[in-house]
This record gives structure tokens, sequence and C-alpha cells, in this order.
């Protein structure tokens, strides 16, 4: 579903964050992306949907290359790829409820659609996803008054809003504790695994890495060293 080959990417800066990277994702593969600070992990994720422009290479995502796609057509791609960050992203002085909801139509759409009335199957969709990720009873909460783990399990629902195919997930965990990682961790395998999602969650941790993702990817100064089962990865890596 996912097909990236010989990618480069060179910022103006001079810096070659990417130096050919190739590789293939199934339907409802889950992969994690580990590799020191500067491997290039969050240019590889970025180059996929496009927030960063690659300099050479092909990106085929199901069956389309997005290299040519730009305006409507790049945006209909997208809407296919759920991101979810590791700062969350959340509207802070929207509720959980309106982040759920532009997450499903856009920030500008969102704002138009205040006028209107809200989608009704998207607002029932939002409150089972609510509950799904535990917080049920939540949708009023303003976003700014949530703990870290309760923002990373809005971030999860909004980028599930969107009915994606595909999920870029960076650093889900930074920001929390090992405790809350590893129940973020569980939910969102349990969730890619129940909407045959494919993820490629780029995670520091290669101790968290490799107890959940089955398969692993390293990245070092732009370059695949790495690419296969947990099992195979040096502790040191
Ligand atoms: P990682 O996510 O593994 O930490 P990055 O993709 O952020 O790696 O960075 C890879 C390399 O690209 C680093 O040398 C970084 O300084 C450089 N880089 C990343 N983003 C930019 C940018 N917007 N402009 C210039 N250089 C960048
Ligand atoms: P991350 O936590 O994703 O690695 P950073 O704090 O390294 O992010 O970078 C923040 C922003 O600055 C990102 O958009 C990244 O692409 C950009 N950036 C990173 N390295 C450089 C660089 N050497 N020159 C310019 N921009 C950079």
């Amino acid at each position: 579903m996912l097909h990236i080959h010989a990618l480069e990417k060179r910022y103006a800066t001079g810096d070659r964050a990417l130096k050919g990277i190739s590789l293939d994702l199934a339907p409802g593969e889950i992969v994690g992306l580990i590799g020191p600070s500067g491997a290039g992990k969050s240019s590889l994720i970025r180059c996929i949907n496009r927030l960063v422009t690659p300099s050479a290479g092909q990106v085929a995502f199901l069956g389309r290359d997005m290299n040519p796609l730009s305006g409507r057509q790049l945006r209909a791609a997208r809407r296919e790829i759920g991101m979810i960050f590791q700062e969350y992203a959340l509207v802070e002085r929207l509720t959980v409820m309106e982040n759920l909801l532009s997450g499903r139509l856009g920030y500008t759409a969102f704002w138009a659609s205040w006028f209107r009335r809200f989608d009704a199957a998207d607002i029932s969709r939002a409150y089972e996803l609510l509950a799904r990720v535990g917080l049920a009873g939540m949708e009023n909460k303003r976003a700014d008054a949530l703990s870290g783990g309760q923002r990373q399990r809005v971030g999860i629902a909004r980028a599930l809003m969107q009915q994606p195919r595909l999920l870029l997930i960076d650093e889900p965990t930074a920001s929390l504790d090992p405790k809350t990682s590893r129940q973020i961790m569980r939910l969102l395998l349990e969730l890619c695994r129940e909407h045959q999602l494919a993820a490629i969650i780029n995670i520091h941790d290669v101790v968290l890495a490799t107890e959940f993702l089955p398969r692993i990817i390293g990245l070092r100064s732009g370059q695949i060293v790495y690419d296969g089962p947990a099992a195979g990865v040096d502790e040191s890596a």
C-alpha cells in the first residue's frame, strides 16, 4: 500500500536528511522507525504526506505516485493518511469534541460548518471513537484541561475521524511517563488491528519499539541500516 523507492531529501541548508530510502508497507502492517536524533525519521515521515517535498525518488501510496499531486488531489490523498504528533497538536481552547470534528473537516471547513450544523454521522463517529480511546463523557472538556495521556488519546481519536488507511505517528510517547507510554502504544496497536490500518511509528525508545512493534526499520544518517523483526534488533542500536 506504500511503496518508497530511492527517496532523497536535501534541505536548503545543504543537510542531506535522506540518502536513498527504499521500503514497502503492506496493508495493515505496522512498522517502528528507530534511530538517533538527526537520523532522518521526521524527514521520512514528512516526505510521505508531503509536509516536506522530497528532492528525488518515489513515494507511491495506494498505487498512486504522490510526487506530481498538488492542490485538491494532494488534500484528497492526505485525508487517507492520519497524523499523530508528539505534542498532540490539539487546539487548546477548543473542547475535545471540537478538536475531533475539526480533524474530520480540516480547520477552515470546521469554522465554516460552525454556522451550519455538523453532520450527524461525524458526531456519532466522534462519540464512538471517544469511548474507544477511553474518554467517554469528556467531550466538553477543553483540550488545555487534559493530562498528557488524555491529550494523546484525543490526538489518536482525531486522526481516526478521517478514516485513514495509513497512520504516520511521530514520537507518540516522547512527552509521556513510561506507564502511560505503554498504555498509548497498546491502544495504538489495537486500533490499527481493528481498523486494518498500516502505520509508521517514529519512536526514539528502542526498548518500547521492540516490545510492541513486529517490524523495525533502523535509520542512521539518512540511510536504512536495519529492516526486520524486532527480535533481531541490537539493543545498542
Ligand atoms: P530525526 O527525526 O531522526 O531526528 P530529522 O529528519 O529531524 O531527524 O533530521 C535529519 C537531518 O535533517 C538533521 O541533520 C536535521 O538537522 C536536518 N533537518 C531536518 N529538518 C530540517 C529543515 N527543515 N531544514 C534543514 N535541515 C533540516
Ligand atoms: P523534532 O522533534 O521533530 O526532531 P526539531 O525540534 O528537531 O523537531 O525541529 C523542529 C523543526 O525545525 C522541524 O520542523 C524541523 O524540520 C526543523 N529543523 C530541524 N532541524 C533543522 C535544521 N538543521 N535547520 C532548519 N530546520 C530544522
